[in-house]
């Protein structure tokens, strides 16, 4: 006869396991006492989960992470970190920005092992895209001499908003070519690993709070520049994607009314005005010779004029988007990523003027902004990151040594 009261003990151990075993992922390494002050569990019972975490080879005894300034414990022995046990099995991770694919394998810690990249119109050849991505999978993984049964998880984060419940893409989608694909199911079937797909301004908010220049602060805006622009929002301390998956498309926000009409079927959205192709033809009569992203950088790095004028006045009308929701939101900071965020300064001290002039002036003093810490890999690593998350579900669901 099943006892009730053991199995509700059972199943609070369970959710405590993976509430810290989560917490090992989201920092890659933590202490014990970390993980009681975060958790707000006691000590004694982080002690035994983590022992257990230990034994079922979740988590790993490593050096601590050492913080600036930081010599060891207060008694001189240098405390005993936890991570991950990259050893535990392998992630893969799938950025499908507009104009190219990323493909990373990694071990459950999202250290990436190997990469690589292709250029590919992804917005209109949904079908060879989904090829290159799976054989490209397959072949890291067989390159690496790994067995297929190790990979967990294959993230994939796309530049399209998700739906929650089903994570496909909406039927209405500014992918207008990928309406109705199957994106999860058509991966899986060709890889044979579980696929999480996620929108890749949100992914790449998750990584930059997990590992880049968002740690440590739980209410942040992550703004991806690219070929196309978009947003990801962490708020409280978790990544908020809305009543059905759309928060944060910013590049489709209005700033210019009478402007552009834009992909999504609206007039004068921000990314019809900081897009990389209308940076690009803003230059055109300047006799620089602009072809794409890399160009644009290069010359406001060199100090051209003409492109820091086209990044700062880009800048200018991302704050002027993110003005009012820095206003409701209150976000401590920032960060600017996407390949476009590489020529940070002027983009940067854009956004700072447009907020000074538009946002409130009783909370913009506190949102900082800054570049992001992860480069143009926060989408990819975002993707490796919420494969990751289920993996050591699984891992966990496993019957214990
Ligand atoms: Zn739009």
């Amino acid at each position: 006869m099943p006892n009730s009261s053991s199995d509700a003990s059972a199943s609070v151990r369970a959710r405590n396991l993976m509430l810290v075993a989560e917490h090992v992922q989201a920092q890659r390494i933590t202490t014990r006492a970390e993980l009681a002050r975060v958790t707000g569990l006691s000590r004694t019972a982080v002690s035994s989960l983590v022992t257990e975490l230990l034994a079922r080879r979740v988590v790993v005894e490593c050096a601590e992470r050492p913080e600036p300034g930081a010599v060891g414990t207060a008694a001189g022995r240098p405390a005993i970190g936890l991570g991950l046990d990259p050893s535990g099995g392998v992630l893969v991770g799938i950025h499908l920005a507009h104009d190219g694919v990323q493909v990373a394998l990694a071990d459950l810690t999202t250290t990436i092992i190997d990469e690589t990249e292709h250029q590919l119109d992804v917005d209109h050849e949904p079908a060879d895209t989904l090829e290159y991505a799976a054989s490209t999978a397959l072949e890291l993984i067989d390159r690496h001499g790994l067995d297929p049964r190790r990979v967990l998880g294959l993230g994939v984060a796309i530049a399209a908003p998700v739906a929650l419940s089903t994570h496909a893409l909406s039927p209405t989608t500014v992918l207008r070519d990928w309406a109705g694909i199957d994106i999860a199911g058509r991966l899986h079937r060709r890889t044979g690993i579980p696929i999480h797909v996620g929108n890749d301004a949100n992914l790449g908010a998750l990584a930059e709070w997990r590992l880049g220049a968002g740690r440590g602060v739980d209410d942040l805006i992550y703004v991806m520049l690219s070929d196309g622009v978009g947003a990801g929002l962490v708020l409280g301390g978790r990544l908020y994607e809305g009543g059905g998956g759309g928060a944060g498309e910013l590049g489709h926000v209005t700033v210019q009314p009478n402007g552009q009409v834009c992909r999504c079927g609206n007039r004068g959205c921000l990314e019809t005005v900081v897009g990389t192709k209308s940076l690009v033809s803003a230059l055109v009569n300047t006799g620089a010779q602009v072809d794409g992203t890399d160009d644009l950088v290069a010359l406001a790095e060199g100090g051209n004029p003409g492109a820091q004028r086209v990044l700062t006045d880009a800048g200018r009308s991302v704050g002027q988007a993110l003005a009012g929701s820095c206003t409701v939101l209150d976000p401590r900071l920032i960060i600017v990523g996407g390949k476009n965020a590489r020529a940070s300064a002027p983009l940067i001290q854009g956004i700072n003027d447009a907020l000074s002039r538009s946002s409130s002036p009783l909370n913009n003093r506190s949102t900082k902004v800054v570049v992001g810490g992860l480069g143009d890999r926060a989408e990819l690593l975002g993707a490796l990151s919420i494969a990751g998350s289920s993996a050591v579900a699984r891992l966990l669901e496993g019957p214990a040594d």
